[in-house]
């Protein structure tokens, strides 16, 4: 197959810039590395913080984002055996690129911790273009079968929720509450909850979430507009009002960060997902204490994590919806999911 030298892609070329559609090379795929053709992409939050620089971590400029990014294998270096991947194979490109595969970190799968780690649509290009790169080791094996529109958001989100979810601790027949769930990660939150045997008290705003959230399986939905008292109106659609045995965070504001405490049962395990813009996790030591609160932080997952999370998707159990746009409408999709109104995830389709 002779491969174009030349692609069309969403460049960010400044920090708080929009992106700009235009031409750029194609890269090659280094000797441990495959190229993917993107055939579709999905829109993470995560593209939005990167673009407006909202984190303390350098990013690479100019910046081609996008870490949700479904295709086919179409070159790969000279160590990927065909047992990794072969030409013509489906491969997810996720956040995670690369690691170094030596530090402890590494070596204990731990790849998210990864001092070095590179970072799709961050630290390295992403899949906001038509050719994209990753390592073998860490791209996604997709199954032939599997749709690549409704599996790309499995690569970031779906993949972290379910992590999130593992990392709570909550058990089948348990309560949840997920903060933020009408957005991409949390539609898919709801999903695989429910597919583990979890029940779900839903957290967002507006009727179109609602109705979203209740068609995928919650429980309750906690209007955060709306409710005069989020702390009181959660712990009442909690079993015997104890609160929810764990909370995943997956909110883009600061506020639900502190306020969580305040609904989740005794023991129970709060997950911060979500990456607001200089934000702080506040907690009251004394309940935090007595009540034997558990808080900590979730980022990604490993290799395993990945399979496990598609396999899910695979077997027919996760339905989350998603809009479909053009990759030239990036910009677009960002100013509706600043303002709050994307329910579910936004999908680009890259032109072949
Ligand atoms: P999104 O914009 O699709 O969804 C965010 C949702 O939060 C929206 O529906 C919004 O209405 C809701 N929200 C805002 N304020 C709220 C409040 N006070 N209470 C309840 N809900 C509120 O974003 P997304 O793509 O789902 O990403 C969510 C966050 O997760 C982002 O910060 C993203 O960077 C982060 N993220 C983290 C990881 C990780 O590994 N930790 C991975 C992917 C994304
Ligand atoms: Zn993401
Ligand atoms: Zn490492």
């Amino acid at each position: 197959m002779t491969l174009p030298t030349k692609q069309w892609a969403q460049v960010v070329e400044k920090k708080g810039g929009t992106p700009i559609y235009k031409e750029i090379p194609v890269p090659t795929p280094g000797p441990d590395e495959i190229l993917v053709k993107i055939r579709y992409t999905g829109v993470c939050h995560t593209d939005l913080h990167a673009m407006k620089g909202d984190w303390p971590l350098p990013l690479k400029l100019p910046l081609v984002g996008g870490h949700e990014g479904a295709g086919t294998v179409v070159a790969k270096g000279n160590l990927v055996t065909d047992e990794e991947f072969a030409i013509g194979d489906h491969a997810g490109i996720k956040w995670l690129n690369g690691s170094c595969m030596t530090c402890e970190f590494c070596r204990q799968a731990e790849f998210p911790l990864c001092p070095n780690a590179q970072l799709s649509g961050y630290t390295v290009d992403g899949t906001f273009q038509q050719y994209a790169i990753g390592k073998a080791a860490l791209a996604s094996k997709i199954p032939p079968n599997v749709a690549l529109d409704a599996v790309a958001p499995i690569l970031c989100a779906g993949l972290t929720v379910y992590k999130g979810l593992k990392e709570s601790g909550a058990r089948p027949g348990q309560t949840v509450a997920i903060v933020g769930a009408g957005g991409g990660l949390g539609s898919l939150a709801q999903q695989y909850a429910k597919a583990m045997g979890i029940r779900v008290i839903a957290i967002d705003g507006g009727d179109e979430k609602k109705a979203m959230c209740e068609k995928l399986g919650s429980e309750a939905y906690v209007d955060f507009i709306k409710s005069s008292d989020v702390v009181a109106d959660v712990k009442a659609a909690s079993p015997e009002g104890l609160g929810a045995h764990a909370v995943i965070l997956l909110a883009v504001a600061e506020g639900p960060f502190q306020q969580a405490v305040g609904y989740v049962r005794s023991y129970g395990t709060i997950v911060a997902i979500g990456l607001p813009a200089g934000a702080f996790l506040k907690a009251p030591v004394f309940d935090t204490v007595v009540r034997m609160v558990n808080i900590r932080g979730s980022y990604v997952g490993n290799r395993q994590d990945g399979v496990e999370a598609i396999d899910f998707f695979a077997r027919g159990l996760i339905h989350a919806p998603f809009k479909t746009a053009s990759l030239k409408d990036l910009p677009k999709i960002f100013e509706l999911m600043e303002q709050g109104k994307i329910a579910g995830r936004y999908v680009l389709d890259v032109p072949q």
